[in-house]
């Protein structure tokens, strides 16, 4: 498939087989996501903990959680199956980094049995500067940070907590703490040639026009795509927002939202938030098909 004129070559080299990254590869190259990660850090406004991490999944929906050996038997048997599994990650259902043995145990187990899988984890950030390094050595490739302020003031309107070296910050000091996290996780990354994409939740009224210089920030600190979600907001799912009744964006609001951001770190239009066990190629949902039930005690 052809490179887009605006992307840096040695970059296109390593995405153009990453079915999240590339439109055509997602019709050639498979993904799958193990739920290993059910603890988070942090509060965001629009999350309900029963359900997966809004981060890189689509929320409101239950995936099974797997312990680290659950999750390398699954990808063993998913591979099995599917020759085109080339991706493997961890999107939760909580934080990948702040659930951080479970994460690293699954890479290690995974990669023993599959060396060339690529790996990739999605984040908030906060605990991410201290793995950075770990990250680098298992040779994970890519990393997506949420990312929906760079102003603390807004901020205080998306997280009313975080947990920070075993401590509860709230109010502005929590915001300040995450976004400099953030910031800092996202150097680090650029600094080790690690691929970062950024995640926004476009909420209407906090945060819809504050993206664009969001999306300057993280341009400027070596992100390579910036990827914005509507939020999705649903009272039945009893989050913070669907209580007081924030409302998602209209595909309007989304699209010219997007347009604006078109010139800056390259926009990913293709995303299709995925849960945080999908399986297969990317639009398709294998994953009833290998619910632990249905996997063997012994995979090989
Ligand atoms: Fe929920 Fe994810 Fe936010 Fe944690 S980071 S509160 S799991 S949406
Ligand atoms: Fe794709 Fe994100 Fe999942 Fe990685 S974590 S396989 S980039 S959807």
């Amino acid at each position: 498939s052809a490179k887009p004129d605006d992307m840096d070559p040695a970059v296109w080299e390593k995405i153009k087989d990453h079915p999240c990254y590339s439109e055509e590869a997602h019709h050639y190259f498979a993904r799958m996501h193990v739920a290993v990660a059910p603890a988070c850090n942090i509060q965001c406004n629009y999350c309900n903990r029963k359900y997966d991490c809004a981060n890189e999944s689509r929320p409101g929906v239950v995936s099974e959680k797997l312990t680290p050996d659950q999750a390398r038997r699954k990808v063993i048997a998913v591979a099995n199956e599917v020759p085109q599994l080339s991706v493997l990650g961890i999107a939760g259902p909580g934080d990948a980094c702040y659930d951080w043995k479970k994460t690293r145990a699954t890479f290690e187990e995974v990669s023993r049995d599959i060396p060339d899988i690529k790996l990739c984890i999605s984040t908030n950030g906060l605990a991410l500067p201290d793995h950075v390094d770990e990250l680098a050595e298992m040779n994970v490739d890519h990393v997506t940070i949420t990312i929906n302020m760079v102003d603390p003031e807004i901020g205080t309107k998306i997280y009313p907590w975080i947990f920070y070296r075993n401590r509860r910050y709230t109010g502005l000091e929590a915001s300040q703490i995450l976004h400099e996290r953030q910031m800092l996780g996202l150097e680090m990354l650029t600094a080790r040639g690690i691929l970062t994409k950024i995640n926004s939740v476009m909420i209407p009224g906090v945060n819809d026009e504050h993206l664009i210089e969001v999306n300057k920030w993280v341009k400027e600190r070596g992100a390579f795509l910036h990827n914005v979600m509507p939020l999705i907001s649903d009272p039945a799912h009893g989050t913070h927002f669907g209580l007081t009744g924030q409302r998602g964006p209209k595909a309007m609001e989304l699209k010219a939202l997007q347009d604006k951001l078109e010139g800056g770190a390259k926009l990913m239009r293709h995303c299709r938030q995925c849960r945080a066990d999908a399986v297969g190629l990317l639009g398709e949902d294998r994953g009833q098909e290998f619910t632990l039930d249905q996997i063997p005690e012994e995979v090989t």
